[in-house]
């Protein structure tokens, strides 16, 4: 957890969170990032059990999107963490690992902007869809279309 945007990210379903002020929030990362340099803690991602996979068609826009969402930072299941296949960020127990050079997954293909481990991507990845955010830049008339035919 590095950023107050990755902690929105991270909380924006949680109506508790929408309450604390950026003091509050700039507290519980220094708070957090102290208790993992220390060894002490480790975070599990907590993903909802009703929440459907996203249908939208990513193979038609990552040329467009360059696969952005692979650059947001997560934190692993527990389920996740103990299959082993996920790499995760060894500084921060269980967040996604994220590659220094260019911030991007290291299960991302960068030449064709497909996960290598698409049948093993985590949970997160496949319930995102960037049609819910406004940080995705994507032509919003394909966005039409792209519902239209099964997003
Ligand atoms: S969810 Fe959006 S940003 Fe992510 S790969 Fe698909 S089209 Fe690109
Ligand atoms: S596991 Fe795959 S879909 Fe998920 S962030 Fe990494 S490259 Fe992207």
């Amino acid at each position: 957890m590095n950023t107050i945007e990755e902690l929105d990210q991270e909380f924006k379903d949680d109506p508790d969170y929408q309450q604390l002020s950026h003091e509050e929030k700039l507290r519980i990362i220094s708070v957090m990032e102290k208790m993992m340099d220390m060894g002490m803690a480790a975070i599990y991602g907590d993903e909802s059990e009703d929440q459907p996979e996203s249908r939208f068609p990513c193979h038609k826009y990552v040329n467009q999107c360059r696969a952005k969402c692979c650059t947001f930072i997560f934190a692993l299941t527990h389920e996740e963490v103990d299959k082993g296949i996920i790499a995760w960020n060894k500084d921060k127990p269980y967040f996604i690992a994220r590659d220094k050079e260019d911030g991007y997954c290291p299960h991302l293909n960068r030449d064709t902007w497909q996960c290598n481990e698409w049948e093993n991507r985590p949970l997160r990845c496949r319930r995102y869809d960037c049609r819910d955010d406004n940080i995705i830049e994507i032509d919003p008339a394909d966005l039409v279309l792209a519902d239209s035919v099964g997003g």
